[in-house]
């Protein structure tokens, strides 16, 4: 919106000065094609916010399924035929029933925004973070091997762990799930998108049936 801002009081100038000298009708007859361009301006970029908000989560202000699903479709038969690593993480909150059945479901909200930012705190800006369903969270390492993807794992379980939430109530322990999985350079079979999902899901729920709080690989 901020950039037609400039155009809107363009026109004005241009009618004003136009209309100086040529009256009404001067005026309307070159300013109207540029109040045409700004209303064509105006509704394009309309139309590319609500895309772009199409793909957020409006609760956390990370990206959605949707965002991942085209990212998948876009960048995968790449990340494939190029055989460069690819890393994709898979985070359940622990317990989280528990935190909307004791502080409400609003305290629990928060927690997910909470989360959000710690996640985001403890990965490189490139790395894609997206809120997968209700409390699951993917992450997407581009460019990542498996031994860098299980540090960064650790440390946002680590980042979420050692800070307790604040909450009028007293501080409130978090702890999350990690499953990964990952596309090896090496590796001669090519993963699709519900492969990679399904293997960080089965990843996740290995780590929930070890007793929660840690990260754990595909076999
Ligand atoms: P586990 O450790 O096995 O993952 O247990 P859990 O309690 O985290 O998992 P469960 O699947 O039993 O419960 C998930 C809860 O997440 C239930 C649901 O109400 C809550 N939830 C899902 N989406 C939202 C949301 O947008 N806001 C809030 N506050 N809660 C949500
Ligand atoms: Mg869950
Ligand atoms: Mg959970």
């Amino acid at each position: 919106m901020i950039k037609i801002i400039p155009i809107y009081y363009t026109i004005g100038i241009i009618f004003t000065l136009t209309y100086q000298h040529e009256g009404m009708a001067g005026g309307l007859l070159v300013s109207l094609p540029l109040i045409s361009v700004y209303f064509i301006l105006r509704d394009q970029e309309l139309i590319k916010e609500s895309q772009e908000r199409a793909l957020i989560d409006p609760l956390t202000n990370l990206y959605n399924r949707r965002y991942i699903e085209n990212w998948f479709s876009e960048n995968l038969p790449g990340i494939n035929q190029e055989k460069r690593h690819l890393s994709v993480l898979l985070l359940d909150i622990d317990n989280f029933k528990q935190v909307n059945d004791n502080y409400g479901h609003q305290k629990g909200d928060k927690v997910l925004q909470f989360i959000s930012r710690r996640i985001e705190n403890s990965v490189r800006d490139s790395d894609i973070i997206a809120r997968y369903g209700g409390e699951e969270f993917l992450i997407i390492l581009p460019d990542t091997p498996p031994e860098t993807a299980y540090q960064v794992g650790e440390r946002i379980r680590e980042n979420i762990a050692c800070q307790p939430c604040e909450s009028s109530r007293g501080e409130i322990n978090l702890t999350v799930s990690i499953g990964m999985t990952f596309l090896r350079n090496q590796d001669e079979d090519k993963k699709n998108q519900d492969e990679l999902i399904r293997q960080a899901d089965n990843a996740a729920y290995l780590a929930k049936f070890q007793g929660k709080n840690q990260v754990c690989s595909y076999q």
